[in-house]
């Protein structure tokens, strides 16, 4: 879509990246760790002053106190610490539930580690949004399920789990068994005065809980890679005779520019400034969706959203959301993510009338956005001027 995307020099609102610059402090900590003295392969398991700023950072929210020696690692992005972990927990053959729609690179990690993926869709619940059927996702899971990939806040919906739900998962994996992985990459990026709850700090969970996360989208940095694993000694182990083999060590000056990023973030309110940032761009993107006749879902967290395209899809005589996201891009100016690309094969049926806008962007390309979605006016309502 990106690609597509510059070919029609269409406000690109598909590939979730900033648009804008990371902030100075942050800039300023890299500017320094580039100038530094460790310029050399860093410690296997991540630079200490990062784990130690990852555990201290983490623990209140997990209730105990994170071992930055023995239960942190960090890792190329999130990405990298998905990989890892899969190929860490995964023997060939093996079940892993995913939910729908998922993150891409979950099954591709599954089918590399020779699993095979089951699939619990998401679904739209009226004005609540998207919920977990809590049902189905009991039937789902057996015993021999290995490993549940769960993603709060969530992309591409911006759902963000509840205690309720997570309680129920809780219960249902340690009925089973069944390992999880937390991707909370976005738990920063939380609306409307919610809180991020993690899954590794409920009754029961710390042992089968393996918590990711990343510093792009916090600090605005996609390209910095730096990302990291949260797990107990036997969890962390088992990921770390993997990361060994693929980039043996990260980064050093980046690790040692997030560090001091998340040491100075909160002295500088900088998560606080962060939220408002993002509430205010989420609703100038759901009001502009809005106004042009689509009807999106209002995140609770992340910076993506979801709208419902099905009615102006049907009226320019579009059938699917992949045909719907080439129109918008090409004919109108503006390029989307289709969202059956989240989606196993059985269910991508459920994501025909949906489309992903992301919202990290200038006001000003997201203002263009709008003015572009305008011309929507003309498809659903022909002849009106
Ligand atoms: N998980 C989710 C849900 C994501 O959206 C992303 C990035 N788009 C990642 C993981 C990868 O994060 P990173 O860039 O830190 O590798």
């Amino acid at each position: 879509m990106t690609a597509l995307a510059q070919a029609h020099d269409a406000v690109n609102l598909g590939q979730g990246f900033p648009d804008f610059p990371p902030p100075a402090f942050v800039l300023a900590a890299a500017e320094r760790a580039a100038r530094g003295e460790q310029q050399q392969y860093a410690r296997g398991a991540g630079a200490i002053e990062l784990c130690q700023r990852v555990a201290a950072d983490a623990s209140p929210g997990l209730g105990r106190a994170i071992d930055p020696a023995r239960e942190v690692t960090i890792t190329v992005g999130a990405t990298e610490a998905l990989f890892a972990t899969i190929m860490a927990l995964v023997e060939p053959g093996e079940e892993v539930l995913l939910l729908e729609p998922f993150y891409d690179s979950y099954p591709a990690n599954v089918a590399i580690a020779g699993g095979c993926c089951r699939y619990v869709p998401l679904r739209v619940e009226g004005q609540r949004g998207w919920g977990l059927d809590l049902d189905e996702l009991a039937a789902a899971m057996h015993d021999g399920t290995r490993l549940l990939v769960l993603n709060t806040p969530h992309n591409p919906t911006g759902k963000v789990f509840d205690r309720d739900e997570l309680t129920v998962i809780a219960e249902l994996c340690q009925r089973h068994d069944v390992l999880v992985i937390c991707d909370e990459v976005y738990e920063r990026l939380l609306f409307d005065g919610r809180e991020h709850l993690r899954l590794a700090s409920l009754p029961g969970m710390w042992e089968r809980t393996l918590t990711i996360s990343s510093a792009g989208k916090t600090f605005s940095v996609t390209g910095w890679k730096i990302g990291w694993v949260i797990a107990n000694p036997k969890l962390s182990l088992a990921v770390r005779r993997i990361h060994q083999w693929i980039p043996f060590a990260v980064a050093t000056p980046l690790q040692l520019a997030v560090a001091e990023a998340l040491e100075r973030a909160p002295e500088l309110g900088y998560y606080d400034e962060l939220r408002q940032l993002y509430t205010a761009k989420r609703d100038r993107l759901v009001s502009a969706l809005t106004d042009a006749g689509l009807r999106p879902l209002t995140p609770g967290g992340t910076y993506f959203v979801i709208a419902d395209v099905g009615a102006c899809a049907e009226a320019a005589g579009l059938e699917d959301d992949v045909a719907f996201c080439r129109w918008l891009t090409t004919e109108i100016g503006v390029a989307p993510i289709p969202p059956s690309a989240f989606y196993g094969k059985e269910h991508a049926a459920l994501a025909r009338r949906l489309a992903r806008f992301c919202f990290c962007k200038q006001d000003a390309s997201l203002d263009q956005a709008a003015e572009r979605l305008t011309k929507l006016g003309y498809v659903l309502r022909p002849g009106k001027t």
